[in-house]
């Protein structure tokens, strides 16, 4: 019988996820997306035992919505009574939350205030935590927070060079994205290593749409490329990443583009889709570069892949001891082109892929890419989801 399942939801501006899971085998009892929320095209997909359901929804599909729908599904399946609790992914926590958190109106109204910091992705975390609490009102409801694991950076590696009374009053500072995907490989890696968290020292590249490099220390955050906000660090999807601020006064004061244009331009039309001029998708670039020997998007996948490589090697001024390198997300874990040009530039930091692990290690598996010689290189899933079962359960067991 199923007992204490978790419903995590990963509520975005116009999709929201969810997975149903036992948090302590990992078992997915069920999983799914609402996606085009708000628009006429709505549908929401689900998976459970096999199958997989795709339901067009009538306008208007809002978040509330989707969150009835999934009541009514898990209703209809009789796996309403096994839920212990739901865990929410919240993107931004800022220095108040380093650890998972019950939610209250107190946390809410603080997740609220947090908004000015991440104005596209708090307030539409916070519908779906509204929608759960109101299709949910008896369970409880847990926030584990995407900056967390960050909050154990050190000072030196948080505060910009700017004046620090922007830190003091304003909360102006790096506080990094992506903390529960760098978390779960960096503490899978240590187990492939043989050793405890609190020992192992990795850099993990999470390479999907969005990019961010963290070097942990003795299972601790001690850096990461991403700021104040996601945009910060290496080249992405559709994302710039780290540029010279004055490209942004340039492009107000002499080609008069207005703060959104620039903000639009920086966030939704730079990066892999800006550089190309084809596609955000890593896939439709490498096709381009193997099947058409297209010299464009052959110098996006370069400067993607320096960047990256740029900013690991950097990490090693932040790290103790080095145990080896982990990719995740979309392209880490699936592109063998993008870690062979990353690698390729780590060479006086000897590590070297072994080039048939690296092609075969692909496609949701889990395993070392690395030569005998080498440091070690991973290829490491990610599964955010499994750790925010986790956590919400304990959180939860462990206040029972
Ligand atoms: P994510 O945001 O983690 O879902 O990752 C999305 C990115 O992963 C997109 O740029 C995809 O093109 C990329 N991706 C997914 N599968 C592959 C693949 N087989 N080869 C190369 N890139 C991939």
């Amino acid at each position: 019988m199923i007992k204490n399942a978790v419903l995590v939801i990963n509520c975005g501006s116009s999709s929201l996820k969810f997975s149903l899971i036992e948090p302590t085998s990992g078992n997915i009892l069920a999983a799914g997306v609402a996606e085009r929320l708000l628009s006429k095209h709505g549908f929401i997909k689900i998976n459970y035992q096999g199958n997989k359901e795709s339901t067009p929804l009538a306008v208007p599909f809002d978040h509330q919505v989707a969150v009835n729908f999934i009541v009514e599904f898990l209703r209809q399946h009789d796996l309403v009574d096994c839920l212990s609790a739901v865990g929410h992914r919240l993107v931004h926590g800022g220095e108040e939350y380093s650890t998972p958190t019950l939610i209250d109106d107190v946390v809410k109204y603080s997740i609220k205030k947090l908004s000015k910091l991440a104005p596209l992705h708090n307030p539409v975390n916070l519908i779906g935590v509204n929608a759960a609490q109101q299709a949910f009102p008896h369970l409880p409801q847990v926030a584990v927070f995407d900056t967390a694991f960050h909050q154990s950076m050190p000072t030196k590696a948080y505060i910009y060079g700017l004046p620090y009374n922007l830190y003091k009053d304003h909360g102006i500072r790096r506080y990094g994205f992506h903390g529960t995907s760098h978390y779960y490989v960096g503490k899978q890696a240590a187990k492939l290593l043989g050793k405890p968290f609190a020992q192992t020292s990795v850099i993990t590249a999470h390479l999907g749409n969005g990019c961010s490099i963290t070097a942990i220390d003795n299972g601790k955050s001690v850096d990461t490329s991403m700021g104040l906000t996601p945009l910060e660090g290496v080249v992405m999807g559709t994302r710039s990443g780290d540029l010279d601020p004055g490209i942004i006064f340039h492009l107000i004061e002499q080609l008069n583009y207005t703060p959104e244009q620039v903000s639009n331009l920086l966030n939704k039309d730079s990066g892999l889709l800006g550089i190309s001029e084809m596609s955000n998708d890593c896939r439709t670039i490498e096709e381009a570069i193997i099947n058409e020997q297209d010299q464009r998007a052959n110098l996006t996948m370069d400067i993607f892949c320096y960047r990256i490589a740029k900013t690991i090697a950097s990490y090693m001024a932040s790290l103790s001891h080095f145990d080896g390198l982990v990719f995740t997300g979309g392209i880490g874990e699936n592109s063998d082109l993008v870690r062979t040009r990353i690698v390729n530039s780590l060479h006086l930091l000897n590590i070297q892929l072994d080039e048939t692990q690296n092609i075969e290690v692909r496609f949701g598996k889990s395993g070392l890419i690395s030569t005998a010689t080498s440091q070690n290189c991973w290829v490491i899933p990610t599964n955010e989801e499994q750790v925010i079962a986790e956590q919400t359960y304990q959180l939860i067991a462990g206040g029972k």
